[in-house]
């Protein structure tokens, strides 16, 4: 696994020795022979145990010609997008500047995981110098100090976070075959009416395929689609009729359940409206949740319904009090029987499979995860602050953060859940399961 780092920020922030320092002496010597001078520096650099490829554009700071603001624009814009994270520095002693700004405008339009590093903040400047550089909106600075080596360690642990997610991504992005169909699972109670809706949504469609190799015999896969989009469908309904004819093997369904769960990307759980959420539905909605999951809730013979508003009123309230993790889940009444509301069915199966997907920039998770604690700051706990300083999301399907910091063992369970719901409503992931844990940062600087 190898990055690219950029180092990003106006001239004199001190950009030069940052640089060097991460590159290491024997670097430095070479570089600042007189008359060298290049638009951009490159070379291989390290931090404790991360290595990467370093990239500045300090170099253009000693081209004292009228040029200067257009080269160093485009070098810039250059260095950040051939990076795969960006350290941003501003100069605590001379406080933000209108270039600042500029800079930091770049940044962030490039959507760029960025770490906001204010230097210079040694000596009676101090941790305190870095606050003005909140204002940026780039999240959370870390007090540094190039010239003296303050906040090698903080520096050190947003570079481990990143470079987690950025493995695990990495991984994954190699692994995840992008044209795969779609894959989605009916689960449900029997006689919830499985059979019934699959059959009313394949139609004719069945007869172009059939079961599909290299899956397990007893089990039956179907595709197909959907306005353009490649489906598979697990057909479940196939099993229990399997299933029925030895009562022995109705003990098989929570197995079956959790294959068919393994196997989706989308569950579509159906209720039968004469008598939802029964103790199954509830473990099937547990089950889909834990193995993380999108689901949609489908209410079935809708048409056995009078009163449909009170009856939906009464789901909601249900979802709330019996599946509080579910609770934005998509809600949709059909009737299999004539294929009536199916037309809501899929649309709801793609949103939640979008959010199930969603990814977002380190950069802008920090801004959030910067404004979510000013508003309701972590608490003390025995008159000691717990630090939180980053987050990332290492994983996608379903969307996984982690945050780092400190005395994270004595964070309240209360304040966990508030960043997660601030989360799901600020970046609108209403329906998806999503993971979050909490990561007590490695320091490589600090014995224990
Ligand atoms: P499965 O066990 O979940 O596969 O359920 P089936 O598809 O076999 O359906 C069970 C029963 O419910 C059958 O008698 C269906 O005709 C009936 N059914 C399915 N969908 C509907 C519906 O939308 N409305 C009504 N009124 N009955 C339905």
């Amino acid at each position: 696994m190898s990055f690219t780092l950029a180092i990003i920020g106006r001239p004199n922030v001190g950009k030069s020795t940052l640089f060097n320092r991460l590159a290491g002496k024997r670097l430095a010597l070479v570089d600042d022979l007189p008359g060298v001078t290049r638009d951009r520096r490159e070379t291989d650099a390290s931090l404790g145990d991360i290595k990467f490829r370093l990239v500045d554009t300090a170099g253009l700071e000693e081209v004292d010609n009228a040029s200067l603001a257009g080269r160093m624009q485009a070098q810039s814009e250059a260095a950040i997008a051939g990076a795969d994270i960006c350290l941003f520095l501003t100069d605590a002693r001379a406080g933000i500047t209108p270039a600042d700004k500029h800079f930091a405008d770049m940044m962030r339009k490039s959507g760029k995981p960025v770490i906001l590093i204010a230097n210079k903040c040694e000596g009676n400047v101090g941790e305190a110098g870095a606050l003005e550089a909140y204002e940026l909106g780039l999240g959370d600075p870390i007090a540094f100090s190039a010239e003296h080596g303050i906040g090698t360690a903080d520096l050190y642990q947003a570079l481990l976070a990143f470079t987690q997610g950025f493995e695990e991504r990495q991984d994954e992005d190699e692994n995840e075959d992008k044209e795969h169909p779609l894959r989605i699972a009916v689960l449900g109670r029997p006689n919830a009416g499985k059979s019934t809706l699959i059959n009313q949504l394949l139609g004719e469609e069945r007869l172009l395929t059939g079961p599909e190799a290299g899956i397990t015999r007893d089990s039956i896969s179907v595709n197909w689609q959907w306005q353009g989009h490649a489906l598979t469908l697990w057909d479940t309904a196939g099993l229990r009729k399997k299933a029925r004819v030895t009562k022995k093997l109705e003990k098989l369904s929570v197995a079956d359940a959790l294959r068919a769960v393994k196997f989706a990307e989308v569950v579509v759980l159906l209720l039968d409206a004469t008598c939802p959420f029964e103790k199954q539905d509830l473990h099937l909605a547990d089950l889909v949740a834990r193995e993380g999951r999108a689901m949609v809730i489908a209410i079935n013979k809708w048409d056995l319904v009078d009163d449909k508003p009170a009856l939906w009123r009464k789901l909601r309230e249900d979802i709330a009090r019996l599946l509080p993790q579910w609770r934005g889940v998509p809600l949709v009444g059909i009737t299999a029987l004539t294929g009536k509301g199916l037309q809501d069915l899929m649309p709801a199966v793609m949103k939640v499979y979008e959010e199930w997907n969603t990814r977002i920039s380190t950069g802008e998770l920090n801004r959030w995860f910067d404004f979510a604690r000013e508003r309701h700051p972590p608490p003390a706990v025995q008159g000691r602050r717990i630090r939180l300083r980053y987050v990332t999301q290492p994983r996608s399907r379903p969307p996984t953060f982690v945050a780092f910091g400190t005395r994270l063992d004595a964070l309240p369970k209360s304040y966990e859940r508030y960043l997660v719901n601030d989360l799901r409503e600020a970046f609108n992931l209403k329906a998806t399961p999503i993971r979050f844990q909490f990561r007590q940062g490695k320091n490589p600087y600090v014995k224990s």
